[in-house]
């Protein structure tokens, strides 16, 4: 059912990557700026990501021994050290999310490029190297975003959702490639009630949750897609739902023959095919139109 399959190494079935955007406190800083103070709650919320998740789940990834990719705002790279050497430690990649979640798309032109900047700037001071992906906080990419991911000659893009399986984007400067996932496996759509935002929705059971992450995968591993989850740690590490993440990890490995990837590892993989021209992938022209048809 995917024309022109990409072929996986070791003749894989299908990649996995279980990303998570680690944004911690961040959303209330840039969500409620003029009344933090008085959302404790909520914050706690947050806080409990970087704090008591993702501790849990880099655990969980050791057991399995599966490395992953964590997409981390600059600010909360900053801001919470410890997290940052835990996922280090794990031999997780640290991918760019923005400084502080801000969205891209309702900046000027300058208040993007520094934002970006910033981002780059923390992950180097972190880890020594630059990140080598990005994801758009609340996906609001802008036009521009491609371009100044450029600029800090950042590889892959993750945000969006144009295929089964990577494929290109491109401008006048060049191409990056996209590691697209999709809205079913995002967890705020099952299980985010959020009031300090005015989110409130009906919760799923973790199970429930299960049956869509299972099925998700099931199709990719019976047709050779891309299984890529846009997780939040605050909300997928709490404890009914990190049992069923270890459930799914279970599940993909008895079905066995899947790459449990980081995010870059499966850009190289595509770039690697590119250069020696074992595969071509789809492009898309970014952005996908410069102005509305009327
Ligand atoms: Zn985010």
């Amino acid at each position: 059912m995917i024309r022109n399959p990409i072929p996986w190494p070791n003749g894989a079935r299908c990649a996995v990557a279980f990303t998570f955007d680690m944004d911690g406190e961040s959303l209330m800083h840039v969500g409620q700026p003029d009344s933090i103070a008085d959302r404790p709650v909520g914050t706690s919320d947050l806080r409990y990501g970087p704090e008591i998740a993702v501790p849990r789940l880099v655990d969980l990834f050791a057991k399995y021994g599966m490395k992953q990719t964590f997409f981390v705002p600059g600010w909360c790279v900053n801001n919470y050290p410890a997290t940052i050497e835990e996922i280090l430690t794990g031999g997780h990649e640290i991918a760019h999310h923005g400084w502080i979640h801000g969205r891209l798309r309702e900046m000027s032109d300058e208040a993007e490029a520094e934002d970006i900047a910033k981002g780059v700037e923390a992950i180097v001071s972190a880890t020594g190297e630059k990140p080598r992906g990005f994801r758009a906080p609340s996906y609001a990419m802008s036009r521009r975003t491609m371009g100044f991911l450029q600029d800090h000659g950042i590889g892959y893009e993750a945000s969006l959702m144009g295929d089964d399986q990577p494929y290109l984007i491109e401008n006048d400067r060049g191409t990056m490639v996209e590691l697209p996932s999709h809205m079913p496996l995002d967890d705020w759509t099952q299980f985010v009630s959020f009031p300090d935002f005015g989110v409130r929705m009906q919760i799923k059971a973790a199970s429930d949750a299960y049956a869509v992450h299972v099925e998700e995968f099931d199709a990719m591993w019976e047709h050779g897609g891309l299984w890529v989850s846009v997780w939040h740690p605050f909300v997928s590490g709490r404890l009914p739902r990190a049992m069923q993440i270890e459930r799914l990890i279970r599940h993909m490995m008895e079905k066995g023959n899947v790459w449990f990837a980081r995010m870059d590892e499966i850009a190289d993989h595509v770039n690697g095919l590119i250069a020696r021209g074992e595969w071509t992938p789809r492009r898309h022209r970014f952005p996908l139109w410069e102005e509305a048809q009327r």
